[in-house]
């Protein structure tokens, strides 16, 4: 299912926007049992594919007339529920919408509901969800990868043209991987992060998660650009993403990370299928280069003291007070805040609370979080430096294909489930952007994502790279 053929029907009369809703929500109710949505915005999307198709009919067409999209349960819709998959934020309703839904409702896209994910977008698996588990529709038995699991498996699945999902440290491109789908984590600053309820600051990022690059580039065109509701949003021109077909002669010089491609937690599967693209586009005449990274092993525990201190001050604000759930045990301000806080939050986010609590504590301050900060710079202008001399890096998305619902050593052992985001926190750390593309077919049956990350505010050559990739493996 992807946008630009349906565009074309639209566009010559053969479908309608109102044709496309109904079968995306007929679709949505047959596989009710993957549990990708947590809500279905039926009336809303049935009024917007009429108002569009009003427009069409005038011949007055957006850029993304009748694309169906899902949002990721942490992205507000103004009058809808959003919970971030919390039992904390039970019957809160967003007062306004996120900008980047509001620039593509502007472009003609229709909203159809909200998708399932990790509880305040924190884990890998979708298990951390308050609603339940959800299954990868490549085989239900296991896991879509997260947080964004809803959003990927839904674009898997045919049940939506495009859905948004958040990166903090691979939310975005662990699922696309998991699922076989694109996925996108834009440069820091690139899309306006108001209206995305808060996880770690200074590294979330909205992005798109589609079938393929024309409808992620297209979306992401749309969302990205400068908002006055949000300082870190770059003045920094959005150049045409769509446009990643135009040829260039000239070969690229692309590097590969020599630590990353010798890590033990790697497949084998996978290793070897990333030393034959490395192959194929050494025989076409690019410059493909091993480059050292010396701070692979210290990217999973930086990204754990910073984005956990970040989430302690976020999640303070829920209160059992201002916003959703608040405890019926509750006697006075104080016990308020305890029950609602025990009551309302899961395990993993209570975690996470805890230990950014400590990080941030006057004691431990400067032994964690001023470190981790020391680390992140280091980190950040190492992959800089990388970028003088190549257009992009290449990496694996995961260092394995998706693992089975309940896995036991994950469910045991939380850095076995932190090991998953080895290879995409990376981009966060640094702020660089980062797509996973669908290249890779295990033999166990389950696709894998090969990573791209390109230079600050380089997405137009990120597509135009991944664009490289699709067609070496055609
Ligand atoms: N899986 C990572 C985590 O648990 C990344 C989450 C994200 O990108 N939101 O924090």
């Amino acid at each position: 299912m992807t946008y630009r053929e349906f565009r074309a029907r639209l566009e010559s009369g053969e479908s309608t926007c109102s044709d496309m809703v109904e079968r995306c929500l007929r679709q949505i109710e047959s596989r009710a049992d993957l549990n990708c949505f947590l809500e279905i915005f039926e009336e809303r999307a049935r009024r917007r594919a009429a108002e569009e198709d009003a427009k069409v009919r005038k011949g007055e067409f957006g850029k993304l007339s009748g694309m169906v999209i899902a949002i990721k349960d942490n992205i507000c819709l103004k009058g809808e529920r959003v919970s971030a998959s919390s039992k904390i934020l039970e019957g809160f309703e967003s007062l306004f919408s996120a900008t980047a839904v509001e620039r593509l409702e502007a472009e003609g896209a229709i909203i159809i509901g909200r998708t399932n994910c990790d509880e305040f977008a924190m884990g890998s698996s979708n298990e951390n969800s308050a609603y339940g588990e959800v299954q990868n529709p490549h085989d239900p038995s296991r896991v879509p990868g997260g947080s964004s699991g809803g959003s990927a498996a839904a674009v898997a699945a045919g049940l939506c043209h495009v859905a948004l999902g958040s990166d903090t440290g691979g939310s975005i491109r662990q699922p696309a991987s998991f699922c076989g789908v694109v996925g996108v984590k834009p440069t820091y600053g690139r899309v306006s992060r108001s209206g995305l309820i808060a996880y770690g600051s200074s590294f979330d990022q909205i992005g798109p998660l589609a079938n393929n690059l024309d409808d992620a580039a297209i979306c992401l065109e749309v969302m990205a650009g400068k908002d006055e509701k949000d300082n870190t949003s770059s003045h920094t021109e959005v150049r045409g993403y769509g446009n990643f077909r135009e040829s260039e002669e000239k070969p690229k010089r692309i590097a590969y990370l020599k630590e990353y491609l010798e890590s033990e937690g790697l497949d084998p599967e996978i290793k070897t299928f990333m030393l034959e693209q490395i192959q194929k586009l050494k025989d076409l005449g690019h410059v493909v280069e091993e480059v050292s990274f010396p701070y692979l092993d210290y990217m999973v525990p930086t990204y754990y003291v910073l984005t956990t201190a970040e989430a302690s001050s976020n999640l303070a604000r829920y209160d059992g007070v201002h916003f959703g759930y608040r405890s019926d045990q509750s006697s006075d301000l104080e016990s308020t805040y305890i029950k609602s806080r025990s009551e309302g939050f899961g395990p993993e986010v209570k975690r996470r609370i805890m230990l950014g609590t400590f990080v941030l504590s006057s004691g431990y301050y400067d032994a964690y979080y001023s470190r981790g900060q020391k680390v992140r710079r280091l980190i950040k202008d190492r992959t800089q430096e990388i970028f003088k001399n190549y257009d992009f890096i290449l990496t694996p998305s995961t260092p394995k294909t998706a693992f089975k619902i309940g896995d036991e050593e994950h469910a045991k052992d939380v850095t076995v489930m932190y090991l998953e985001d080895i290879f995409t926190v990376h981009a966060n750390l640094a702020g660089n952007p980062a797509i996973s593309i669908p290249l890779g077919n295990h033999s166990n049956g389950m696709p894998f994502g090969v990573q791209i990350m390109s230079p600050v505010f380089d997405e137009q050559g990120m597509f135009k790279a991944a664009h490289l990739m699709n067609s070496i493996n055609d």
